[in-house]
């Protein structure tokens, strides 16, 4: 079992991980690519750095704590669980243990906005979590890949029928024969109070409720997987950098403030700093 494990390998992540590793930590950083680094294409306001592109320091950062002795693997996190004593992180490839984990993963930009008048009123996205209110139901759930897969199986034995909507992506996994896919691109969702149906162009579906499971988890989805308390799309920390979860702790652009790589940066260390107080308490 590790002592930490790190979702994210941006400026955050991988800061934490090397603070980690000098306090003799035994850590794992799980990160599915660049993050917002990749996007940026020229960084000139970190120390010491001069022009540089944002996937050059991206890579930098990577390159250096590998070169410490830090295992960092390219995977997707689609699930985490509670075990008794820490907690389980389910990737497309993998499964691991951890006492603590980080979620280090960057700001939320991909929210499906046509469902938002309907947040809590049909739709949902976590499976775990609400999949119970839709019992005997005729649902919908939104996704192509292995993250929407696990939701899918999650609200399988619990739902009346289940219709998979790709919203116009490629399916990349094999479903399950009696799943239903819709590929069209989804124009709008409709209902009075509750959401009733979802809008294809010119066809409609009737619905009970609709989980999204698009593109991969995020803080958000993640967050409300595990009762992590949000606030304006931000997760919530305490000044030790741990969420309401004892064991979660969160840092960078994830807990909000200022959306730099400096911000990230000492976020990470400090962020590190408390988590090593929490399991040098926790081996006591
Ligand atoms: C276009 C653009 C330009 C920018 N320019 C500047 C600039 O000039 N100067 C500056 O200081 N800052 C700039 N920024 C901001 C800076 O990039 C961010 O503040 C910084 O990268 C935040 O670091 P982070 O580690 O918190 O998140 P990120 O760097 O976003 O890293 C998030 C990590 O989480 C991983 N992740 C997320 N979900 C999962 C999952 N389910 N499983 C596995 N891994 C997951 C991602 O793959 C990634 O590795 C810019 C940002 C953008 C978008």
């Amino acid at each position: 079992m590790y002592d930490s494990i790190i979702i994210g390998m941006g400026p955050a992540g991988i800061s934490c991980a090397t603070y980690l590793k000098r306090y003799g930590l035994n850590v794992l950083v799980i990160g599915k690519d660049l993050g917002a680094l990749e996007l940026a294409k020229e960084i000139e306001n970190f120390y010491g750095m001069g022009k540089i592109s944002g996937h050059d320091l991206a890579l930098k950062g990577i390159k250096e704590a590998m070169s410490l002795g830090i295992n960092i693997c390219h995977d997707e996190v689609i699930n985490i669980d509670y075990l008794a004593n820490g907690f389980n992180i389910l990737t497309k490839k993998n499964n691991y243990d951890a006492k603590t984990i980080v979620l280090a993963t960057g700001k939320v930009r991909n929210g499906f906005t046509l469902a938002k008048n309907f947040e809590g009123k049909g739709v949902s996205y976590c499976a775990t979590c609400d999949g119970f209110f839709y019992r005997k139901k005729e649902i919908a759930i939104i996704g192509y890949n292995s993250y929407m897969l696990h939701e899918l199986n999650v609200l399988l034995p619990l739902v009346k029928k289940i219709t998979v909507f790709t919203n116009n992506n490629e399916l990349e996994v094999e479903l399950p024969a009696n799943v239903e896919v819709v590929k069209d691109k989804i124009t709008s969702f409709k209902g009075n109070d509750m959401l009733e149906q979802i809008i294809c162009g010119d066809k409609t579906y009737n619905v009970e409720g609709c989980f999204i499971a698009l593109g991969s988890q995020n803080a958000f989805t993640l967050a409300k997987h595990l009762g992590l308390d949000i606030k304006n799309n931000n997760l919530v920390v305490n000044d030790n950098y741990m969420t309401n979860i004892p064991g979660i702790f969160a840092c960078g652009d994830v807990i909000g403030g200022m959306l730099q790589v400096a911000k990230a940066v000492s976020d990470g260390a400090i962020c590190a700093n408390n988590l090593n107080n929490y399991i040098r308490e926790l081996k006591k």
